[in-house]
């Protein structure tokens, strides 16, 4: 048997989505479903890769397509391009996920000189049928021969100015026939040959025209942002032509069953009168609201609606449709299931469920978890009006504002007074990283969406705009320009790392809130999920938020930032450089206290909930002066003659610093390394937390501790870690005669401690996978060059299909999860598995840890409920799989 290419809109459904495109397949279930559809037929997916790979129809398509016309010209009592009664068509793409803007659509095909005037002779109206003819030739010039628009649109205007008009409507029959002339010679003079008069090879050439926007770099563009596979392809479709443009009892228009913005229940849309086509978008008249509709042609409203709620309970989602109405009857031209706000999404799916539309379970798998982002971070409160300054990528989301600051140093000093600053640089470094843990928000005029500043602001939930070309800053002077305006440091701005947008001066915020009907979807979503979710959180106040964004502990508090902070420094800096055991004990006590308040007010936040609390990890070096910098200060001292003493001093410091310099400082000594080499500072850790949980212990409730210890790669150094941790907490618990739950355990973080795990597990009580570190181990990439140099790279010639940093490598990285899994296990069937690393939070990494099975994922607190909404998916996708196996 031949294979089947062409299906009329009668052969096809829903279902087949992927063979005809999700505008083709709907065309085919609304005229399976009795609806006025202007007849047509589709050619498929299959035809367009055909085509793709070989540069030519497949075999027997050809034949198909002129049937079926055959058959549509039956349908219609007309024929293409005949002189007395033409059958016309439009020629649309459209691929199994929507991609808007990818090729445009082709309307009034079949127009020549001879079946113009068949035209003329049916309608009595020459006008209408000049405007279609022109229409056609400028919307084929463009799509199909490549002609660039603009010179269409230039000729169309100068016609205008030479009549002394405004409006294309107003442009009559002659001049009309002017523009027709005009725009074949444009078309011969632009390709060389004539317009093609013949209606099939017009056909024909539409068709390619269609297949090869498949792959026109827009396209490829698309995909790439929007996760689409390149072997998709598009199909054609074939649709017999209504008009909504032959006078006032004619229409087009596009409306949603639902408002797209809020998700209120109400028909929501814009129609124009005596208008065809991409009209009502275009902006060159202003549309009607669909609501006087209702006024101006009420039976026609009715019908309308009726369809629009007929389609809602068919597809159980929000559509959006496109209709026209030609004198007097409506055709339906389009549905499909409408783009819809966060905000929208959630109301809608919970109101299905009210409705009785869809049942908890499909609510949950309808909202896409990463959309959610859009409520959880401060926004512009939408009632203020605003003037945008400048534009830059949307890197991080949320909104803040503050002052302009252009250095890390001086950011950190107004930050500490308690002034909310915008750290404002040309690209950030991990040198600034102090500016940016005091600033509201970050602003940078170079690097893009994986630049150092979009991932260190994504991981603390901060607002980042990246990229903002328009700002030249000019560091002497203390200001940035903009095309407009100058801004002086300290000025304040307001940026929404949602849209990238950069605001003078003040704009109220609205701060993040989970709404009545998130709530309740994430109820149902804590109902039906394994995997439980806690937090990433350093500090009390995190803590207290993530627990009201519904976090189940503390998956990973890291310690190091207490050691940064401002009144400890210097202790840390004594300790480092200490010479003597003694004076490091010194050090390390003066650190003590501090430390034990930071527990005690993180014990309190989570109460009741387990609290993991990694020991010290990152090198030394992180918490001396920069070299570079000391190096120019002593050359600047001797260069004012200070005093020798003084300079012999810097001098020390700056051989202490040096002898603490490593040439990766990544795999140095680090970790437990730190631990096993300064045995102090992780007894002096344990100590600070164990005193801060017996003072916050009361009768009836202690907080649960998890000690762990970090970078292990051989199961001998966690054994005499643990050993180590297990006597000073038993003394103190003995000392202090209290009942503390604690467990200790290791991170998963190196590819030979994935290998071991199983050596490992007997001196672990948990695993926590550590995916960041363990990414970058893997595939031996440091992060911040990765992402700074080469990563962009890779991705766009596919040699990584995602950012492993972004979302878990399951083949590499997650197959070393897998084992260390089932490794653990097998020594400690009750090892408690979690996952501390930023892949807690994103869905795709999210389904795959609930699929090898762990207890809990990490992230931090902004992503907590989009973590526990994966979570629930997670579950639902293996029911489905289940279903499909039986
Ligand atoms: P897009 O995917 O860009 O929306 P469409 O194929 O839907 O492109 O078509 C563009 C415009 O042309 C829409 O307004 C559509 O309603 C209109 N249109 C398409 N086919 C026909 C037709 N057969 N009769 C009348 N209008 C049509
Ligand atoms: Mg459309
Ligand atoms: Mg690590």
């Amino acid at each position: 048997m031949k294979k089947k290419y062409v299906y009329e809109f009668k052969e096809g459904s829903a279902k087949m989505k992927f063979l005809l495109g999700g505008k083709g397949s709907n065309l085919c279930e609304m005229t399976r479903l009795g609806f006025p559809v202007p007849q047509g037929f589709v050619i498929s997916t299959d035809a367009c890769n055909v085509y793709s790979r070989t540069g030519k129809f497949p075999q027997g398509m050809e034949k198909q397509v002129w049937s079926s016309l055959k058959n549509l010209e039956k349908k219609n009592r007309k024929k293409l391009g005949d002189p007395n009664d033409p059958l016309l068509v439009s020629v649309r793409s459209g691929a199994a996920f929507s991609m808007p803007g990818m090729m445009d659509t082709v309307l009034n095909l079949g127009l020549n000189e001879s079946s113009v005037q068949g035209l003329i002779k049916q309608t009595q109206n020459p006008r209408f049928a000049y405007d279609s003819y022109r229409r056609f030739i400028q919307m084929f010039g463009d799509v199909v021969l490549k002609v660039d628009g603009a010179k269409f649109e230039h000729a169309l205007s100068e016609l205008k100015k030479k009549k002394g008009v405004k409006l294309d409507t107003e442009l009559d029959e002659d001049d009309l026939k002017t523009l027709i002339k005009t725009f074949k010679r444009l078309v011969k003079k632009e390709t060389g040959t004539d317009f093609p008069s013949n209606p099939k090879e017009q056909l024909k050439k539409a068709i390619v025209a269609v297949f090869e926007s498949w792959n026109n770099p827009r396209a490829n563009v698309y995909r790439r942002a929007n996760n689409i596979p390149d072997d998709l392809g598009t199909a054609v479709n074939i649709q017999t032509m209504v008009f909504g443009n032959k006078g006032n009892d004619s229409a087009t228009g596009v409306a949603f069953t639902r408002d797209p913005s809020t998700g209120a229940k109400k028909v929501y849309g814009e129609y124009l009168v005596n208008a065809q086509g991409e009209d009502v978008v275009s902006g060159a008249r202003t549309p009607q609201p669909i609501s006087k509709l209702k006024k101006q042609m009420p039976k026609i409203y009715k019908e309308l609606e009726n369809l629009m709620k007929k389609l809602e309970k068919h597809y159980k989602d929000m559509q959006d449709i496109e209709f026209t109405i030609e004198q007097g009857k409506l055709y339906m031209l389009q549905t499909r299931n409408g783009k819809r706000t966060a905000q929208a999404a959630l109301k809608i799916a919970v109101d299905m469920v009210k409705e009785r539309l869809l049942t908890r379970k499909q609510a949950i798998g309808r909202i896409d978890p990463n959309a959610l982002d859009q409520l959880l971070h401060p926004r512009l409160d939408p009632a203020s009006k605003y003037e945008v300054l400048v534009k830059g990528l949307p890197a991080s989301p949320g909104a803040a504002t503050g002052k302009v600051v252009f250095d890390a140093d001086r950011a950190e000093e107004l930050g500490r007074n308690g002034e909310k600053v915008i750290l404002t640089r040309w690209e950030t470094t991990p040198d600034d990283i102090h500016g940016v843990i005091v600033a509201q928000g970050i602003l940078t005029s170079h690097g893009g969406m994986t630049s150092h500043a979009a991932v260190v602001a994504r991981g603390m939930g901060k607002p980042c705009i990246c990229g903002a070309e328009d700002i030249k800053i000019d560091l002497g002077n203390r200001i940035f320009k903009t095309n407009s305006t100058i801004v002086k440091e300290g000025d304040i701005v307001t940026i929404d790392g949602g849209s990238g947008e950069v605001i003078l001066g003040r704009v109220p915020l609205i701060s993040p809130s989970i709404g009545p009907d998130f709530k309740k979807l994430l109820a149902w979503a804590d109902g039906l999920r394994k995997l439980k979710v806690r937090t990433n959180a350093d500090t009390p106040e995190d803590a207290r938020k993530a627990r009201e964004f519904g976090a189940q502990g503390i998956g990973l508090c890291r310690t190091e930032h207490m050691f940064m902070a401002e009144d400890r420094l210097p202790y840390v800096r004594e300790m480092i450089l200490a010479e003597t055991d003694e004076e490091r004990k010194v050090a390390l006590d003066k650190l003590l206290p501090v430390q034990r308040s930071d527990f005690e007010g993180i014990f309190k936040a989570m109460r009741g909930l387990p609290v993991n609390i990694r020991l010290l990890d990152p090198p030394l070096h992180e918490f001396l002066p920069n070299y570079c910098d000391l190096n120019v200060d002593l050359v600047k001292m001797q260069y004012e003659n200070a005093p020798q003493s003084k300079i012999r001093q810097k001098e020390i410091l700056i051989d202490k610093v040096r002898t603490q310099m490593e040439a990766n400082p990544m795999l140095g000594l680090r970790g437990c390394r730190l631990g096993l080499i300064y045995g102090g500072i992780y007894k002096m850790q344990v100590r600070a937390i164990f005193e801060a949980a017996c003072n916050i212990a009361s009768k009836d409730s202690a907080p649960i501790v998890e000690v762990m210890i970090p970078l292990v790669a051989h199961a001998n150094e966690l054994k005499i870690l643990r050993e180590e941790v297990i006597e000073v907490v038993e003394e103190i618990l003995k000392r202090r005669r209290k009942r503390i739950r604690y467990t200790v355990g290791t991170m998963i973080e190196i590819p030979r401690a994935a290998i071991t795990a199983d050596k490992i597990a007997e001196y672990a009580d948990f695993f926590s996978f550590g995916t960041n570190d363990l990414t970058q181990t893997t595939f031996g990439f440091s992060r911040d060059d990765a992402e700074g140099k080469f990563l962009p790279n890779y991705l766009e010639r596919k040699i990584l299909a995602d950012n492993p940093f972004e979302v878990l490598d399951e083949s590499g990285v997650g197959k070393l999860v897998e084992l260390a899994t089932k490794l653990g296990r097998k020594t400690k069937p009750n090892l408690k598995l979690g996952v501390c690393g930023e892949h807690g939070g994103e869905p795709r990494s999210v389904k795959f840890f609930h699929k090898v099975g762990l207890d809990y994922v990490s992230c931090s607190p902004y992503r907590v409920p989009l973590a526990r909404l994966a979570a629930a998916q997670a579950t639902l996708a293996d029911a489905e799989a289940g279903a499909r196996e039986k």
